[in-house]
Formats: C-alpha cells, structure tokens, sequence
C-alpha cells in the first residue's frame, strides 16, 4: 500500500461515515425533544470535528498546500490505519443502532428517552466516542501530514473531553440510580480498561 491509496481508503471512510449517519439524522429530526442541553461551547466543538476530521484532511488532499508538513508513509501505517477505519465505522455503526432513537448529535433528552444498556452499549458506556477515537488514529496514519493527519485527534480530544462528564451528568439526572448502576457496570471507552 502506498500514500495514493491510503488517501482513496480516507476518502472512502468518509463517504461511509456519512452514508451511515444520514438514516439517523434524518430520524432524529422527527423525535420530540423534552431536555436540550445544547450549548455555544458544545457547536464550537462540533464544528471543530467537522473541520479537524474533513474540512483539513480534504483541503490538504485536494491541493497539497499542506505538503510541507509531510512526514514519511510506511506500508504497515496504512494497513493500521485502513483497520483503525474499519472498526470506527463499524463501532459507529453499531452503536447508532443500538441507540436508536434515543441517538442526538448534541446533548438532549428525547420523548420517551430509554436507557440503552444492551448490545455496544453493554460494556461501555460511550461506543461511539471510542469510534471517534478510532476515525481520529486512523487519519494519523493514513494521511502522513502533521497537520491534516493529526488535527483530527486533536478535535476528538476537545470534543470528548468538553462533553463526556456534562452527559454523563445530564444521563444521572434523567435515570437516578439506573444510571448510576449502569456506570458502575461499564467502562467508558475500553471495556475493563479506561
Ligand atoms: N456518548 C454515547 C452517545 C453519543 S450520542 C456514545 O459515545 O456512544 C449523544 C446522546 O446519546 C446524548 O444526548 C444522550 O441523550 C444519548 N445517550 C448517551 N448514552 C445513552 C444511553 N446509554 N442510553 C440512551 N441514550 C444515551
């Protein structure tokens, strides 16, 4: 493998993400909202993961105004890379199902909010961030730029770390000690590790 086709699996990864992600959005936007925790903060670091996991990887890959911060491309980055992406869509994937419609892009409580605690959801408590986590590592790798490779990373860390305890406390607040035995249960991101 080489940085050409590493860059078509990037591409393709990206293609996907959106094709899983339209059918929930497009549910989502039907589903009564009844808590809406949404901030200013919170859109500055949606838009902050759009930009560091698309808009830069894509600029740089579409005009190569970036190719003064390349650094080397070994094969075995590309297939890490090509696997990190494999298991990012298919976590996301799984965990959109699994939510259902309980899923919100932002923090917010729907209609009739369930607390899913069954299938991705049964050992940690945050699939789809660890998704993310995965989606950022394999843009370090396949994409060798420090710049377009690493801003990823660096947007699912803003993101994760700004909302993972305010959510947990939205999900306390709504579910009591349900939840409270949930998280006891689960890990955050790894089961039995983190
Ligand atoms: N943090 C989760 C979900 C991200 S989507 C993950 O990484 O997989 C964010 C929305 O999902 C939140 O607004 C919340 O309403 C909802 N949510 C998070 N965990 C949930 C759970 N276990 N059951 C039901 N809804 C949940």
């Amino acid at each position: 493998m080489n940085a050409e086709i590493a860059s078509v699996i990037w591409c393709l990864s990206i293609v996907f993400w959106l094709v899983i992600r339209w059918p929930h959005r497009r549910r989502a936007r039907k589903t009564k909202v009844v808590t809406d925790q949404r901030s200013r903060a919170e859109w500055i670091a949606l838009t902050g993961c759009t930009v560091g996991l698309v808009v830069i990887p894509a600029f740089h890959l579409a005009t190569g105004l970036l190719s003064f911060a390349d650094y080397p491309f070994f094969m075995i980055q590309g297939i890490l890379g090509s696997t990190a992406m494999i298991g990012f869509l298919v976590l996301f994937h799984l965990s959109h199902r699994d939510l259902a419609r309980n899923w919100s892009v932002t923090l917010e409580i729907r209609e009739d909010h369930k607390l899913v605690d069954h299938g991705v959801y049964a050992r940690v408590r945050h699939p789809m961030y660890t998704s993310f986590w995965l989606w950022g590592l394999g843009q370090a790798l396949l994409i060798p730029n420090w710049i377009a490779g690493l801003t990823g990373l660096a947007a699912v860390a803003w993101l994760y770390f700004s909302r993972v305890n305010k959510e947990e406390a939205m999900m306390q607040a709504q579910f009591g000690p349900e939840y409270d035995a949930y998280r006891k249960r689960t890990a955050r991101l790894v089961p039995g590790f983190v």
